[in-house]
């Protein structure tokens, strides 16, 4: 039986392939961009506005920092307790345009031994866990190739 495919948070992210991007929000008021999205009030605090609208996030970066995982990470991943835990590459990327960091694992393979500060990583769709019913869907960071 074909298992589905639910995203591990809905929302966050959405579309396949070179379509895949994430999915933030950006404040009309004062352009700040939210990742995790925020849909409830503007978290500039130099500005009240309310009017946030849902955006798809640059599919490309530069990694601003990386680290790897050697501990079981808390929701939302989702994690299963029966089996030994895997290390995973955590990396943190810079948004030039939406200037933020946003955090993802990078693509299974990638250690932090193929990273360094400023090499370019594109989002990609990732698989985080599987079980007898579901494939939860996640994003990826995965390296192009350009470095610093
Ligand atoms: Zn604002």
């Amino acid at each position: 039986m074909p298992r589905t495919r639910t995203p591990v948070v809905t929302g966050w992210f959405a579309g396949e392939g070179d379509d895949f991007t994430l999915l933030g929000t950006r404040c009309s008021a004062c352009a700040s961009v939210f990742f995790p999205r925020e849909d409830s009030h503007c978290r500039n605090p130099g500005c009240d506005c309310g009017d946030l609208a849902e955006i798809p996030l640059s599919r490309r970066g530069r990694v601003w920092s990386y680290t790897d995982g050697r501990y079981r990470p808390p929701s939302p991943y989702v994690t299963d307790p029966e089996l030994p835990w895997e290390p995973y590459t955590l990396i943190a990327v810079e948004l030039a345009a939406e200037r933020i960091v946003v955090l993802g694992q990078a693509v299974p393979g990638v250690t932090v031994a193929d990273l360094a500060v400023g090499d370019e990583v594109e989002v990609v769709p990732g698989v985080l866990h599987e079980d007898g019913e579901t494939v939860w869907t996640t994003w990826h960071w995965r390296p192009t190739g350009v470095t610093a």
